[in-house]
């Protein structure tokens, strides 16, 4: 037997149960050594049969008095009693009936089980036998369990591996040797089979520590490997000119934060090189990123060369083209900016395009698919992406063969990435953080509001409208569901416009509604002439109204951590108070999550806990962790990934190649398409 042989070469295992290990991922013996269990149950250590308390138990016993019968209904028990030296105990089975012939008299078995109380009497419930030897697979041991498939149960995944066992001393190390030995980790072959078969559980903690580290130090690997290969590529060098920079500055309506200029300072040293910046701008939301990329702009745009500012939704597209016109206009610039959204009608889609392929469109405003799909951006220097968390290698690469060279990348975010993150996944850009809102701007007051409260909230929205301020209510979805108790972005409008709100101008906004009405309600909101806008999170990023102080969330147990604090970012975003109201579906009790966000306004401290919660997937949008292939180790580990990320760092630094290390470079091949991400 080889790991490539087939598991029907196992003893026990025909064509049907062989297709049952399929629907699991399994037809080798390498892909059942890889199947990891999902948890383990402590039974290893041994009690006596007459000192048992509730709960997981092993004994080592003989059984006697076995006797099988049907009760009602066609159930079927089998009682038989384990006695050892200190006393003995009641085994009963439920619809087993071959226990009552497998069972060998005078011989001592290994008894687990959980030990309860049923119909008045304690006794152990379906225990699991074996007889005593050195290996028992079911029974007196940390028992791993496994994702089971119907027919298919842990028993018999169990059954299979321990043939496999042989196999598992022979699996070759996949790390190199150095590392091995500098990190303290075992084996990858004794790792496996303590995974399956762990004799104690610090040695199963081993067993988990190699494995995590193996696949955190290829996500580090991978990451660097993919910061170096921008390193060598070719992008174009745009000069820096300071008198543009300062009558910029001159002509804001306001003054740069240190933070501001700070990065933007970073920015500028990058985008003199001739390799591609891949920066991230990370800056809660209302931290004044626009005006960052814009200034970054300014010096391709000085040099006739053309840039690309991707926004994920169109209504951002044109929120963008409209604010970046505006700060370009005193430069005299402004005529450089072109919107491509899908709603535009073909004729002006085609003399858009045809202005960006003769490359006097420069400042391209619009989505991202449109941009990258569609068009021809001859002189492309720089691109921009706004709010997107997938701007990966692909992405890049097709613009590069547009443009003859790789762009500059600048992105932005207002997602705040955890420190274990950006080590790892991440860990190909540079970071800048614009840590310090523009001045004058109170923190947010939020609060969690019980459905009951309704009226007052009410009572204080009202006097915010009436000062002259606008709303924000955010609902989970559209429409009215039959499946769930949440209040929907129509029936609160339709409520507010008929009763509490009746005499306030109300809009309505969601996914729905055709590209050219979306961007007239929120036209209209902009503009002051709505008071309320009712959506759904579409207007989660970016959307930008000073003149709003209030966002209520309506079923806000639903909403994510980060997503929450997203949208509460869209008000206080000018000197007046912002207040946001998460407002509950029911009187529950509410989560840890909501009380964490109603505490706290630090966008990294809630990116923490969200991770621990939830796991970047919840964080990151399409990220799944499978993508991430971590099945042991977790990213909010920021030690373990301070250590894989410093040991990827040396592994390029001792000039190791991945040639001499085959499934670490298939890894790593495949993880590089995934840490690419913006
Ligand atoms: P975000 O980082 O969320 O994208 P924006 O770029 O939309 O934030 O900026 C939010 C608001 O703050 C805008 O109205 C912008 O004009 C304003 N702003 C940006 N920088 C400053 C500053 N240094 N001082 C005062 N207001 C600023
Ligand atoms: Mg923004």
């Amino acid at each position: 037997m080889t790991l490539d042989s087939e598991i029907t070469q196992l003893a026990g295992i025909g064509p049907a149960v062989a297709k049952k290990f399929a629907i699991l991922g399994i037809t080798t013996l390498a892909q059942l050594i890889d199947y990891l269990p999902r948890r383990y149950e402590d039974y290893s250590l041994l009690t006596g049969a007459g000192q048992l308390k509730p709960g997981p138990v092993t004994i080592k016993a003989k059984i006697e008095h076995l006797t099988g019968r049907y009760v009602r209904r066609g159930m079927h028990i089998t009682e038989a009693i384990g006695r050892d030296s200190s006393g003995s105990v009641r085994l009963i089975w439920f619809n087993q009936p071959y226990r009552a012939t497998a069972i060998k008299r005078d011989q001592a078995y290994y008894v687990s089980g959980v030990y309860e109380l049923s119909h008045q009497r304690f006794g152990i419930m379906n225990p699991s036998l074996e007889l005593v030897s050195d290996f028992p697979v079911n029974t007196a041991r940390i028992l791993p369990i496994y994702r089971e498939t119907k027919g298919l149960t842990s028993r018999q995944i169990r059954a299979a591996l321990s043939q496999a066992v042989p196999l598992m001393a022979a699996l070759p190390e996949t790390l190199p040797a150095w590392l091995v030995q500098d990190q303290k980790l075992l084996s990858r072959a004794s790792a496996l089979r303590a995974m399956h078969f762990p004799e104690s559980s610090r040695q199963l903690a081993g067993a988990q520590a190699r494995l995590g580290f193996e696949e955190v130090f290829g996500l580090a690997l991978a990451s660097l490997l993919n910061k170096r290969a921008n390193q060598h590529e070719h992008a174009l060098s745009i000069p820096f000119d300071e008198h543009l920079a300062r009558t910029f500055v001159k002509h804001l309506p306001f003054q740069l934060t240190d933070a501001q200029r700070q990065v933007i300072w970073q920015i500028y040293q990058d985008l003199q090189k001739p390799q591609p910046m891949n920066r991230l701008v990370e800056g809660d939301v209302g931290s004044g990123k626009t005006v960052v990329a814009t200034m970054a702009a300014l010096m391709a745009l000085q040099q006739g060369w053309q840039v690309a500012f991707m926004a994920p939704t169109e209504l951002l597209a044109r929120q963008h083209a409209a604010t970046v016109y505006d700060l370009l206009k005193p430069l005299g610039l402004e005529t450089t900016v072109d919107l491509l959204v899908g709603s535009l009608k073909p004729a002006q889609k085609a003399r858009a395009r045809a202005a960006i392929a003769s490359g006097q469109a420069q400042f391209i405003v619009g989505t991202q698919a449109l941009i990258q799909e569609k068009v021809d951006l001859p002189k492309l220097a720089l691109v921009v992406i706004d709010e997107q968390h997938r701007f990966g290698v692909d992405q890049r690469k097709a613009l590069q063969i547009k443009a003859g060279h790789m762009p500059h990348v600048l992105s932005l975010t207002a997602t705040p990435i955890p420190r274990s993150l950006a080590l790892t996944l991440y860990g190909e850009l540079d970071i800048s953080v614009l840590g310090v809102k523009p001045p004058g701007r109170p923190p947010i007051i939020t609060e969690i509001v019980s459905p009951n409260s309704r009226p007052q909230v009410y009572a204080a929205i009202t006097q915010q409208l009436a000062a002259g301020r606008q709303l924000f209510v955010v609902c989970p979805l559209i429409s009215e569901s039959d499946t769930l108790t949440v209040r929907s972005a129509e029936l609160v409008y339709e409520e507010m416009s008929q009763k509490d709100f009746k005499n306030w101008r109300i809009g309505l906004l969601h996914g729905k509604l055709k590209p050219d009405a979306k961007a007239a309600v929120m036209a209209a909101f902009v503009r002051h002439e709505l008071d309320i806008l009712v959506s759904t999170t579409v207007v989660e990023v970016g959307v930008d109204v000073p003149n709003a102080t209030v966002m209520l969330l309506e079923g806000a147990e639903r909403f994510g951590l980060a997503q929450i604090h997203q949208l509460r970012g869209r008000v206080g975003r000018a000197s007046h108070q912002g207040y946001c109201y998460l407002l509950l579906s029911d009187s529950k009790a509410p989560s840890r999550r909501l009380r964490a966000v109603e505490s706290s306004n630090d966008g990294f401290k809630l990116a923490e806990l969200d991770l621990e919660l939830r796991g970047p997937g919840a964080i990151y949008g399409s990220l799944q962790h499978g993508q991430l292939d971590l099945r042991v180790a977790k990213l909010s580990d920021v030690k373990l990934i301070a250590s894989a990320r410093s040991a990827a760092q040396d592994f390029l630094d001792k000039s190791e190649n991945l040639v001499h290390y085959h499934e670490l470079a298939a890894q790593v091949a495949r993880l590089r398409t995934v840490t690419n991400l913006n």
